[in-house]
């Protein structure tokens, strides 16, 4: 985890993105003191893009909470972000795989073993353990602890992975706030008591 006595650099606070008109106008009107301003379409891809380069993933928070709508897009990393180094964390329990504040991305990686050249850059930039050198000094691709999250199919110079959609692989896909429906219109339904309370 990063030392909170090391200031993060400007690059690494310019990297969380508020989605939907009501959850901006908040950052917006309450969030001075942490850097929010207003951006555009493109400003926002090219954060993205800076943030990939630099082995950034991208999370999206769709919590029930938010009736379901997205409500932010963060482009963080372990070393910087609590809910993901704890999700790491987790992961390396005996069961603690089974326990998620995030869901993997539900795509997996195709290998052209053709084109590997076996430089060990994807090993390196992935966060999950999922692209490892083994003992035999050669890059294996371990499918279950991979997340989809692509990086190492961007930062392969060889263009030897690409991710491809695995629903039946991966279970993940559609998200379950796509199959709990209930759950969601209860969210809505209390969301909207609570907007009303406010507004009174
Ligand atoms: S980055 Fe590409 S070329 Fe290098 S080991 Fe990984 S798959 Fe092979
Ligand atoms: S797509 Fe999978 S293997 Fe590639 S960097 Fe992400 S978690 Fe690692």
């Amino acid at each position: 985890m990063q030392d909170q006595s090391d200031p993060l650099p400007p690059e690494d606070i310019n990297c969380c993105i508020a989605i939907g008109k009501k959850l901006t106008d908040f950052w917006l009107e309450h969030g001075e003191k942490s850097h929010v301003r207003r951006i555009t379409q493109k400003e926002a891809l090219d954060i993205i893009e800076y943030q990939r380069s630099k082995g950034s993933i991208n999370t999206m928070y769709c919590k029930v909470a938010t009736g379901g709508k997205t409500g932010v897009l963060c482009s963080c990393r372990p070393e910087i972000c609590v809910a993901l180094h704890t999700q790491l964390s987790a992961g390396q329990l005996k069961y603690g795989r089974k326990i998620k504040s995030q869901a993997p991305s539900g795509y997996l990686v195709s290998i052209n073993e053709d084109a590997c050249k076996n430089c060990g850059k994807c090993t390196e930039i992935c966060h999950f353990n999922a692209m490892i050198m083994n003992e035999d000094g050669k890059r294996e691709y371990k499918k279950d602890l991979c997340w989809g999250c692509g990086l190492c199919t961007e930062h392969c110079p060889q263009g030897a992975l690409s991710l491809y959609l695995a629903p039946d692989e991966t279970g993940l896909y559609p998200l379950d706030i796509d199959l709990d429906k209930e759950l969601v219109e209860k969210a809505r339904a209390e969301n909207k008591k609570a907007q009303a309370w406010r507004d009174k």
